[in-house]
């Protein structure tokens, strides 16, 4: 999928940077991703701050150009979330609810089955997070991940944020390997990258105070990746963060990247605001969000995918996103609620064909890949019947 067999990535984008006339104020950063020298922090700032979003973009989509051709990718899956239950009460969250609420929920494991099993001839992955449930332990996800596995072995778990992973394992006095490697036995198979929001301790006591610290969502995701648990990475921006703090949380994932290499994608996505949750959350505009897509395309140049996540940031921006620098638009979902709680219109109902038409319309080639990047089909989208040669009218 990605650069040709005898030439690397890194290879054919220096040779597409050589051919780039671009504005003098990206040489610098242009020399530096010809020669593979990662972006700094200063680099992060200009990028952050330039007015020239179109060089940005064009540079942003030359390097997935360079990763992975004209190919965007996609998944078919489904999102459970298991239950709305959290003793936490993250700011920004509008899906969380007490115990007592009257719209609060939990799906036992056989509600939790039987509502996979209406996907499941159809899916390859589950994607499931959900609220800190005060009783649920590793004994309950071994026994749910163990169903899953029993019932549909073909469907990858991808399941539970770093801060599922910490209670879980503080609720069974178990150590956070021990908390993971127990799930992997049971069936899990990879994290998701929930939770990250900023990676700064001091956005975090105000947008998610009591939520896993910035160390413990890297020593989390370092811990997955040291037991073969490939997890994704996200940020979420435009709550109360300075461009900064979003430098500074590219840069820890890129850190941990290089150390582990254990991070398949990154996916930013903005608060979506409501009239009470955040009032004071600066809040990303279209163009932010390519921007942010763009910056982190070129700031995290050891994450091979970025994702472009339509569920929050809806069809068209998805699709413009994968002109700046993603190359992946996540999956037909089919069923979510914290996106949509927190005021997301992207539609549910996408099929195959509706995902194809979103990255077709973006100029790539829609390619169907399982969770982990390691399996890939092109995917065409069925031609409609043929018409019927029917007689022409001739009534008037
Ligand atoms: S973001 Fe997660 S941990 Fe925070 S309140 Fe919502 S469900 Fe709970």
């Amino acid at each position: 999928m990605a650069a040709g067999e005898n030439q690397s990535w890194q290879e054919l984008l220096s040779q597409s940077l050589q051919s780039l006339d671009c504005p003098s104020e990206f040489s610098s950063i242009v020399s530096k991703l010809s020669s593979g020298e990662p972006l700094s922090r200063e680099d992060g700032h200009f990028l952050f701050t330039t007015r020239d979003l179109d060089t940005l973009g064009n540079i942003a989509n030359l390097v997935k150009q360079s990763r992975f051709a004209d190919s965007a990718f996609f998944n078919v899956n489904v999102h459970i979330n298991q239950t709305n239950i959290c003793t936490l009460a993250c700011k920004f969250c509008a899906f969380r609810r007490g115990r007592r609420a009257p719209d609060a929920y939990q799906l036992d494991i056989d509600e939790y089955i039987e509502d996979l099993r209406k996907y499941s001839s159809h899916v390859d992955e589950v994607h499931s997070v959900g609220g800190l449930h005060p009783e649920w332990d590793v004994d309950h996800y071994s026994s749910l991940f163990s169903r899953v596995k029993d019932e549909f072995p073909e469907i990858h778990i991808k399941a539970l944020t770093a801060v599922e992973i910490k209670h879980i394992a503080n609720l069974s006095n178990l150590s956070i390997r021990e908390t993971l490697s127990t799930l992997k036995d049971s069936g899990l198979g990879s994290l998701p990258g929930g939770g990250a929001e900023i990676l700064d301790d001091d956005v975090r006591a105000i947008i998610c105070r009591g939520k896993e610290s910035s160390a413990e969502y890297l020593d989390i995701h370092r811990t997955a990746h040291q037991l073969d648990i490939p997890t994704n990475c996200t940020m979420l921006f435009g709550t109360i963060e300075s461009i900064d703090q979003r430098i500074t949380h590219l840069l820890k994932l890129r850190d941990l990247q290089s150390e582990t290499n254990g991070f398949q994608c990154f996916v930013p996505y903005p608060f979506l605001p409501d009239d009470s949750r955040l009032p004071e959350a600066q809040l990303a505009t279209g163009s932010e969000i390519l921007r942010v897509i763009a910056v982190s395309r070129l700031m995290l140049n050891n994450i091979p995918h970025i994702k472009a996540y339509r569920m929050n940031i809806g069809d068209e921006i998805a699709e413009l996103a994968l002109q700046f620098g993603a190359d992946d638009i996540d999956g037909t979902v089919q069923k979510e609620s914290i996106m949509h709680l927190a005021g997301s219109n992207a539609p549910l109902d996408h099929d195959k064909n509706e995902l194809a038409k979103i990255v077709l319309n973006s100029g790539s080639s829609p390619v169907q890949r399982n969770t982990t990047y390691t399996s890939f089909e092109k995917y065409i989208i069925p031609k409609a019947p043929e018409r019927r040669n029917l007689p022409m009218a001739s009534g008037d």
